[in-house]
């Protein structure tokens, strides 16, 4: 069964999604590839006191960061062909950054960089995800495809079942964020996070920095309420009080319990659920930005580190 040497080069998060996609938990797992991700890991792991060696992690975040802000997409108009022309020229400059090449170069079974197309009133704006399969991987060209249609029909709600069923995730709560109302009342985002909103702490994350909390400090109480397990995988929100996502994530506890040290995979759990919280905040406010690394807290920023020196730090 894998360990964590097969994926012990990835960020800590990463790994640990990718962890439980080898040892059979989940389909699959993703990242996106933003520029809070590569900007973010550079800044924890140059804040990392004594600096670490680390193959360059720095070096290659800084040049992926700086070959993306070059790229620049047009489309003349919205239509399937133009889509599918500039998602093949795209997904060739993606597959040139250094980051994608580092993550494919540790991780064991099969991964692959897509681009991502999503379609807001006004634009269609663009971005990358890096994929994690084990023995249940389907082509990229399928994956783009889907995004394709979704993206020309005005469909965003198929390509998240889609997107849902490649992550593993239970058929009821896909059905719960795709077939949401989108409101600032009735977002999915919100509704997630709601049964263990009231544990955290929001006057220590709005008050100076927050890498001065820890996780135990900004959360209280978090595996009191059996539903912190249904967080059992990064950029997931569970169907509030779902069962079945509880229990997929008591084995998914399990499964990485078996691999990690147990106070490892707890903090994995609170990070999962630090980023839906710092999402659904996001979602209500309108920001398009991704939650910098430590936004939630200590632990938060730590998981950005490569999982090797995370293990040494637990
Ligand atoms: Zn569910």
């Amino acid at each position: 069964m894998a360990s964590h040497s097969d994926v012990h080069a990835l960020p800590g998060f990463v790994a640990m999604d990718a962890l439980s996609v080898l040892r059979g938990g989940r389909r699959g797992a993703s990242v996106q590839i933003t520029d809070g991700y590569l900007a973010g890991q550079r800044t924890v792991l140059e804040a990392v006191d004594p600096p670490i060696s680390t193959d360059d992690r720095s070096a290659i975040c800084r040049e992926s960061r700086r070959i993306c802000e070059d790229i620049h997409i047009d489309i003349d108009t919205l239509t399937e062909g133009n889509l599918r022309e500039a998602s093949v020229r795209f997904r060739r400059l993606l597959q040139r950054l250094p980051e994608v090449s580092y993550l494919e170069r540790h991780y064991p079974e099969t991964c692959f960089v897509v681009p991502e197309w999503v379609r807001t009133p006004g634009e269609v704006r663009y971005g990358a995800r890096v994929y994690f399969f084990a023995d249940d991987a389907p082509d990229p060209e399928s994956v783009m495809d889907e995004n394709i249609r979704a993206v020309t029909d005005e469909s965003p709600e198929s390509f998240e079942r889609y997107q849902g069923s490649l992550h593993g995730y239970p058929e009821c709560c896909i059905d719960f964020y795709a077939g949401a109302t989108r409101s600032p009342e009735t977002d999915p985002e919100s509704q997630s996070i709601a049964p263990l909103e009231e544990r955290v702490r929001d006057d220590r994350l709005e008050r100076g920095s927050p890498l001065s909390w820890s996780f135990d400090e900004v959360l209280r109480g978090f595996f009191d309420d059996p539903q912190s397990y249904a967080f059992f995988a990064h950029e997931f929100y569970p169907e509030p009080g779902c069962e079945t996502a509880r229990r997929r994530g008591v084995e998914i506890y399990e499964t990485l319990a078996g691999a990690l040290p147990e106070p490892l995979v707890r903090d994995y759990f609170r990070f999962n659920f630090g980023w839906s919280y710092l999402m659904a905040k996001a979602v209500r406010d309108g920001a398009d930005e991704t939650p910098e690394p430590g936004r939630f807290g200590r632990e938060h920023a730590l998981l950005y580190l490569p999982l090797r020196i995370v293990l040494e730090l637990y």
